[in-house]
């Protein structure tokens, strides 16, 4: 017996029930009966075949890498694998445009509810007349469109592989880091080819590119083509720390500049917002509640300082940024997150530089590889740059 949504078939997970045998490893996302017959619908393709517009035009690199997208995807899964800031959404921009006229359905996955809102937005107005259809928590009740984004706990709504294209964004993060069920679920949306983003490949994605079942285009340039600003670490006691992260403060408020502290725990963002408190702060972890609107002060400068916790790692941009990770050694941090993190200063054209400092009371593997990491994606840069003057 194996379920056709999450490919379970390890005999312990079925259970009956007075309709029949359900799957219990996926039955978090509704209860389904494994031995009827599902009838496939294909997802109604998409009806407008509008050209992107853009403001701004796509650097040589990007455009390459949209071109080897459409070339490849019919015929293979791709990753593409761009450092932070790279303009991943730009680079899927030509496949989306392709699929819209040749009348093939595409399904674009993200992790996060607010990234799901932003980024229909964004292509309701980049793909002008077209039907940009979100699916997350709130916005459920309309399942078409030519475009349809959604969040991964949102993908079971599409069982027996109704898109022909998925594009799944972050895939090496929270919630679909390490989640097979999860994984699989959307994996079994699609019908001919996944087109992975990421920043960070995981193991599971290099061993996948070892073995040739997965095409890897990597952008190690970001579109000012500034490098990747490199994190400064500084080791010492944990009283010393506060000391660092005081100065930091001081030092950095009297730029144009914001200022974004990143702590492991709820409780230690509370502490510091209390004892840094001079400074105009305020702070945010996943228990806030008006999360928007500490943002929004944050980015119009109502608040100097924001402290928060790992949920502010993906998918903001703020213009001008400075970043200091407090305990970056601490096991909340993994490589990815602070490649991340760190991957929050710069993006904007405008402000293609910032300051970053981990700060550290012990010795940590992930803090030296993700150093490590941005340093040989800057290398890469440089030689791929020189190669091409
Ligand atoms: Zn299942």
């Amino acid at each position: 017996m194996k379920c056709h949504r999450c490919n379970n078939e390890d005999e312990s997970l079925f259970a009956m029930s007075s309709k029949g045998m359900y799957c219990r490893a996926c039955v978090g996302f509704k209860r389904i009966i494994v031995q009827e017959d599902i009838i496939v619908e294909k997802q109604v393709p998409p009806v407008c075949d509008s050209d992107y517009l853009l403001e701004y035009s796509l650097t040589k690199y990007q455009k390459e890498i949209s071109k080897q997208i459409c070339d490849n995807i019919f015929d293979t899964d791709i990753l593409l694998h761009g450092v932070t800031g790279s303009g991943k959404t730009e680079m899927i921009l030509e496949l989306i445009e392709k699929c819209l006229k040749e009348k093939i359905s595409i399904l674009i996955v993200i992790s996060r509810r607010q990234v799901v809102l932003e980024i229909s937005e964004r292509l309701s107005h980049i793909f002008k007349n077209c039907k940009v259809t979100p699916i997350c928590q709130g916005y459920t009740s309309d399942l078409d469109g030519d475009i349809i984004v959604a969040t991964s706990h949102q993908c079971y709504r599409f069982i027996d592989k109704i898109f022909e294209i998925v594009i799944v964004d972050e895939v090496d993060a929270f919630p679909l880091k390490g989640d097979l069920v999860l994984n699989n679920i959307v994996q079994n949306c699609c019908s001919k080819h996944l087109l992975y983003l990421t920043a960070t490949p995981d193991e599971y994605f290099l061993n996948k590119i070892k073995n040739n079942e997965i095409m890897l285009l990597k952008i190690v340039i970001r579109p000012h083509y500034h490098n990747l600003v490199v994190p400064q670490v500084v080791l010492n006691l944990k009283f010393v720390l506060y000391y660092f992260l005081y100065c930091f403060i001081k030092q950095r408020i009297k730029t144009d500049h914001l200022i974004l502290i990143f702590v492991p725990t709820i409780k230690m963002c509370k502490k510091l917002n209390y004892l840094f408190k001079y400074f105009k702060c305020d702070y945010l972890t996943s228990k806030t509640k008006n999360k928007e609107e500490i943002i929004d002060k944050f980015k119009n400068k109502q608040i100097n300082v924001l402290f928060a916790t790992t949920i502010l790692e993906r998918g903001v941009t703020f213009t001008k940024v400075d970043v200091c990770v407090f305990m970056a050694n601490h096991m909340v941090f993994d490589e990815s997150s602070l490649i991340q993190i760190a991957g929050r200063v710069g993006r904007k054209i405008k402000a293609p530089t910032g300051d970053c400092l981990f700060l550290c009371d012990g010795v940590s593997d992930q803090v030296n590889k993700c150093v490590k990491s941005i340093i040989g994606a800057n290398d890469e840069k440089m030689s791929l740059v020189s190669k091409n003057n």
